[in-house]
C-alpha cells in the first residue's frame, strides 16, 4: 500500500507537498512539478503500484475511476472541449521516470505529435 521509498506515496502521506487538484478516497491528482504543456496534471491511485504492468483485475475499477477523474477534471481545468492528452508511461523504453503507476492529463495549447 505504502512503500517507503516512492516519491509519489511520499506526496499521498503528505510528507512531500503538492499542488493538489482533486482527491478522494482511492486517487490523488496534482500538478506536475515541471510541466510538460500549459495544463499538465498527473492522476495517481494512492494506492502503490509499481506501474501499468503490475495492474490485476482488482484494480480495473479503480483504473476505471482514474478515467473519471480524468474526465472531471478536464472540464474543471477548461480542457475538454479544446482537447486533451491523457497518457501512462510503464517501463523504461517509455521514460517512466517515477515508480508509481500514474496517468499524464495534458492540455491547454496545441500539443506535439505523438512520436514512437
Ligand atoms: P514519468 O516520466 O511518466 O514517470 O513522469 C513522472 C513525472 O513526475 C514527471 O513529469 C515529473 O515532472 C513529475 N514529478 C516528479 N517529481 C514531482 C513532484 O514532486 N511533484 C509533482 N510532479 C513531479
Amino acid at each position: 500500500m505504502f512503500k517507503e521509498d516512492c516519491l509519489f506515496c511520499k506526496i499521498v502521506a503528505g510528507t512531500i507537498p503538492c499542488n493538489k487538484v482533486y482527491e478522494d478516497e482511492q486517487i490523488l491528482a496534482f500538478h506536475d512539478i515541471a510541466p510538460a504543456a500549459p495544463v499538465h496534471v498527473l492522476i495517481i491511485p494512492k494506492k502503490h503500484i509499481d506501474s501499468m504492468n503490475e495492474v490485476t483485475a482488482e484494480d480495473l475499477p479503480l483504473i476505471s475511476e482514474i478515467h473519471r477523474v480524468a474526465i472531471e477534471l478536464a472540464k474543471q481545468l477548461g480542457i475538454a472541449e479544446s482537447g486533451y492528452r491523457l497518457i501512462n508511461n510503464c517501463g523504461p523504453d517509455s521514460g517512466q521516470a517515477v515508480q508509481h503507476l500514474h496517468y499524464h492529463l495534458l492540455g491547454g495549447g496545441k500539443l506535439g505529435a505523438l512520436t514512437g
